[in-house]
């Protein structure tokens, strides 16, 4: 058989190799967001309005984001939460939701602010029993899982998961931030939808907000209402960060194999440290999700770890202080190394243990991402 050409690598470099009129490569910005009728009165594209119907940056991104995530549409939002609160406000009021223990804070924090209009149940979605037990207690419409689970990256067996909620006529959605198309394709593990903040690797760059879903077909009336949310409330992404998204999607494979092996190293440098109680990264042996994501995860376990310093918060905080090269700074996913008090950044309601260091590893030298946790964990940091 022939080799397939358009594989994820290739997709992504060339971006379907899209131009426009006049050939020119890659195609440019449209900005308009109104569609001028025909004599007829007739709309010659079928599209009237942006915020209804998107434009051609908006198409050419989803079209990218559907193949690398082995999909039949998606559809581009204006945050990873107004992606993630769309599926969420689409399901009918009343409807059972299992969510995560552990998950991006944000979208726990707007399930208790504002998801009144849904039962929500909170379960541990490492542990399949737990998953098993909370599908069998009543009527679920839509499982939602995020693997691995931000800060403390918990590993959730996608496959065993869908098969699970399927049975119990549930859905799954599967935030698949982290982990990236690159590692990870949950449509192809049985999910039903999957969900990226497009902020962090998808784009790279520390310089785009932007989310997006992408379906294989098998949820179609969810799937309109996710649509329809998106036209009535209007939190469409705009030309502009549609354009530069593409423009950082386009480097994708490449930074993830370079931040993939470099957070490893990281990872199995400290993991023995004296200052250092643990490690929280998949990608160790040790680590209690490592058998799952050994098979759930291709060429990688993406670039998100978590340190657990031996100390308390002070440690902790002074230790995140001292670095010169990991900026002191929140979120992930791009070319620049960060590191994270998350207890600080998420407030009262923290559930993150307050002696633990989040870490996105980027794309510096790793000898000197090394170097710099080393002086700032012994304190010299000079
Ligand atoms: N999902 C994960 C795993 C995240 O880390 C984040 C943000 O940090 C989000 C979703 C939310 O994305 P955004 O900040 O683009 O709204």
């Amino acid at each position: 058989m022939a080799h397939p050409v358009r594989t994820t690598e290739s997709v992504l470099a060339q971006g379907l190799g899209r131009r426009d009129a006049t050939g020119a490569f890659p195609a440019g910005i449209s900005t308009g967001v109104t569609y001028v009728r025909d004599r007829e009165y007739a709309l010659p594209e079928g599209k009237a309005y942006y915020r209804d119907q998107g434009g051609p940056n908006l198409e050419h991104v989803e079209a990218v984001l559907a193949a690398i995530e082995h999909g039949t549409q998606a559809l581009l939002l204006s945050s990873g939460m107004a992606a993630s609160t769309a599926v969420l406000q689409a399901l009918p009021p009343g409807s059972r939701v299992v969510v995560p223990e552990v998950m991006y804070f944000g979208l726990t924090r707007w399930l208790r602010e504002f998801g009144a209009a849904l039962d929500v149940v909170e379960v541990p979605t490492g542990d399949l029993d737990a998953i098993r037990g909370a599908l069998a207690a009543a009527p679920t419409a839509l499982v939602w899982v995020e693997t691995p689970a931000n800060p403390t990256w918990v590993i959730t067996d996608v496959a065993a998961v869908a098969e699970l909620a399927h049975r119990a006529g549930a859905l799954l959605a599967v935030d698949n931030t982290v982990p990236t198309p690159i590692h990870t394709n949950p449509l192809r593990l049985g999910a039903n939808i999957v969900m990226h903040s497009c902020t962090k690797y998808l784009n790279g760059h520390d310089d785009v907000t932007a989310g997006a879903l992408v379906t294989d077909g098998s949820a179609p009336e969810l799937w309109d209402r996710i649509l329809l949310q998106r036209q009535l409330v209007g939190q469409v992404l705009g030309p502009l960060d549609a354009y530069l998204l593409l423009r950082g999607m386009r480097t994708l494979a490449a930074r993830m194999r370079v931040i993939s092996a470099s957070a490893q190293a990281v990872a199995e440098h400290f993991a023995e440290h004296p200052a250092v109680e643990r490690v929280a990264y998949p990608g160790l042996p040790g680590d209690p999700g490592h058998a799952v994501a050994a098979r759930q995860m291709t060429g990688g376990f993406s670039g998100m770890l978590s340190i657990f310093v031996r100390g308390d918060r002070h440690t902790a905080l002074a230790t995140a202080s001292r670095t010169r090269l990991f900026l002191p700074a929140t979120s992930l996913g791009g070319t620049a190394s960060l590191i994270e008090h998350r207890f600080t950044f998420e407030g009262a309601n923290s559930r993150s243990p307050e002696n633990m260091l989040r870490l996105s590893v980027g794309l510096e030298r790793v000898d000197d991402l090394i170097a710099d946790l080393e002086d700032a964990l012994k304190g010299s940091g000079a």
